[in-house]
């Protein structure tokens, strides 16, 4: 499989290529090809699959420089009941007839972001060690991306993280998870200022190109083609687990910041996975869907994106959305250049009534319904959903259609946002074991201005020299 850029320059990479690039040279996004056609004969062998034989299966047909039985090898390795805590790694929690979570929460960090940077560390450590190459990745988060990629890192041969962070403005949870990894090749940086100061800093950075170059600097942010790839995995997965055979049609619920997660649910659609409806839930940072119903595609500025309590929705522009918008103008790379080297644009009539064959709605979703959703859950089910999963359900619930189940993705584990639990119910979220106390361990962190030369310093030094 060889993969093209959303801008349509005419150039073609191989997996292994892109695995350790961010954009393509012409500023668009990467994309395979072709998308593979599943057939009903296909669905029926992989309908009784473990989770790590599917995501082999799939991972294959967009993947064909690693060699079988190393990808097979790479995915035994990282989908195991160890590590997601069940044998289904995505199991369904019904929540009466037709609706159910989709369960993607149950890795280190507690949020959907494991499923495929597990993946993407295990990757990257093998086509490293095969090139012989190290890699320091460079990152800033505001929660959950930067503790996926660190507990996806730490340990592996041949790649350093270097995360940035607001100092102080992550909750006592989740700045516990980062720092208190003892990893000699994870680096935490809280920076003093906010979320896009740090961003800036990793911007700055990234610019400098003879930096970048002398540091071997990459990321791992959520344009990675392969982070997307891992994510197709579990649309097939619950599929198959709501469903007797493949005549039956699904719709999915994907709580959205940065368009990653449904972009996932579009491509197996596109591979032929029997899906009726992709339904987009945004909370007040509601970008894509003003889209999805008006075609006004408006990011927002930094002024205008609002603080909210599911916070890992909280994105002015969605980087991902780019790929749907390719495929949705027929892969006219030119019309795409157009459109997104402008400030915001507007679809045609035609262009946005062709959203609808791509089986595409949305709907959002505040504070107040996240709360009022989070206390329906918990009196009629006796199940605790994090903010997140709540603005999916508020969207569910909505849109879903009788006779056709309905999953909405769990995105996080609710223990990651104790205050607005405790704000909804007035009780402590419920802690996977073996995390209780992890406020008290140890912290290993470097606090610092925000400063981009303090910053690239502090990487020279843990760097070393170029090789
Ligand atoms: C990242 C994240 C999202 C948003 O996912 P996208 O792929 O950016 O659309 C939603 N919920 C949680 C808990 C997340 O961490």
């Amino acid at each position: 499989m060889k993969y093209i850029s959303t801008r349509g320059d005419q150039i073609e990479r191989g997996f292994s290529d892109i695995l350790l690039e961010g954009l393509a040279p012409d500023g668009g996004l990467y994309l395979p090809k072709t998308y593979p056609k599943v057939e009903a004969a296909t669905l029926t062998r992989w309908r009784g699959l473990a989770y790590a034989d599917l995501a082999f299966e799939i991972l294959s047909l967009y993947i064909d420089d690693i060699p079988a039985d190393d990808l097979r090898a790479i995915t035994r390795r990282v989908y195991t009941a160890e590590v997601f805590g069940t044998e289904q790694i995505t199991p369904l929690t019904w929540l009466g007839e037709g609706i159910a979570l989709e369960g993607l929460s149950n890795g280190p960090t507690l949020a959907f972001k494991d499923m495929a940077m597990q993946l993407l560390g295990a990757l990257f450590e093998y086509e490293l060690g095969r090139r012989g190459e190290t890699l320091n990745i460079l990152g800033a988060t505001s929660g959950d991306t930067g503790s996926a990629a660190e507990y996806a890192m730490r340990g592996k041969k041949g790649v350093r993280v270097f995360m940035l962070s607001p100092e102080g403005r992550m909750s006592p949870f989740q700045q516990a998870q980062m720092f208190s990894l003892q990893d000699a090749n994870i680096h935490n940086i809280a920076v003093k200022g906010v979320f896009d100061d740090a961003q800036d800093i990793v911007k700055a950075v990234s610019n400098d190109l003879a930096f970048k170059r002398e540091h071997r600097i990459g990321t791992v942010n959520s344009i990675n083609w392969a982070r997307l790839l891992a994510q197709v995995v579990y649309y097939f997965a619950g599929y198959f687990q709501a469903t007797k055979s493949n005549d039956q049609k699904v719709s999915f619920t994907v709580p959205s910041g940065n368009f990653g997660n449904v972009c996932a649910g579009h491509v197996a659609r596109q591979m032929g996975l029997p899906i009726a409806r992709l339904v987009v839930a945004t909370n007040e940072n509601d970008v894509l869907d003003e889209f999805f119903r008006t075609g006004n595609y408006r990011p927002r500025g930094t002024a205008d994106t609002h603080e909210t309590s599911s916070p890992s929705m909280d994105i002015s522009k969605a980087s991902n959305f780019e790929r749907f918008v390719f495929d949705l103008l027929g892969r006219d790379g030119a019309r795409v250049k157009q459109l997104f080297t402008a400030p915001n644009f507007e679809l045609s009539a035609g262009e946005h009534a062709d959203i609808a064959g791509f089986g595409f709605s949305s709907g959002r979703s505040t504070h107040a319904d996240r709360v009022a959703t989070i206390r329906r859950c918990h009196a009629e089910h006796g199940i605790v959903i994090d903010p997140h999963t709540a603005d999916g359900l508020k969207v569910a619930l909505e849109k879903h259609e009788p006779g056709t189940t309905m999953l909405v993705l769990e995105t996080a584990l609710p223990a990651k946002f104790a205050a607005t639990i405790h704000e909804a119910l007035g009780i402590e979220p419920p802690r996977p074991a073996g995390l209780e106390g992890i406020e008290n361990l140890p912290k290993r962190v470097k606090v610092m201005p925000a400063d981009v030369e303090q910053v690239k310093a502090y990487i020279h030094a843990h760097v070393g020299h170029a090789a």
